[in-house]
């Protein structure tokens, strides 16, 4: 199955991504490329292109809605981390579901996860 992620990328075209300035900060630890961020105010940073009327990170590739990923997945920020994608675990995302609807997208349902060619479930349910 493929991650519906990986067909989305609506949450990074929707919200301003803003966070602490030492998540940038490598003597501290921070992971994200400081070159993708902008100053937001003297504590935070914002992910370039998020802070805008119609925000798009820069470090989104693809399309969205059709084939998106994180071009810093391993180094993204805190803030990106939380978010998760409705019914992964079992629950609806309010960030997930705002951002797909804002760009035309059906929210995710359980149904979304369900992998069609699981070979541990029977095809047809079995009858007594
Ligand atoms: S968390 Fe939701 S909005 Fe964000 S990329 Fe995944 S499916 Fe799309
Ligand atoms: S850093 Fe990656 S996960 Fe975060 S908003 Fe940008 S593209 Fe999305």
């Amino acid at each position: 199955m493929q991650h519906p992620c990986l067909r989305c990328g609506a949450c990074c075209a929707h919200f301003r991504v803003a966070f602490h300035w030492s998540e940038a900060e490598a003597f501290l630890g921070g992971g994200v490329p400081p070159e993708l961020t902008e100053k937001l105010d003297p504590h935070r940073l914002a992910m370039r292109g998020t802070n805008a009327a119609q925000p798009r990170c820069v470090a989104l590739q693809g399309t969205v809605g059709v084939a998106a990923h994180c071009g810093i997945y391993a180094q993204r920020p805190s803030v990106c981390r939380e978010v998760q994608p409705s019914w992964e675990f079992g629950a609806i995302s309010p960030q997930c579901d705002k951002a797909r609807l804002a760009h035309g997208l059906p929210v995710l349902t359980p149904e979304d996860w369900l992998d069609p060619f699981d070979a541990s479930e029977p095809p047809i349910p079995q009858s007594a």
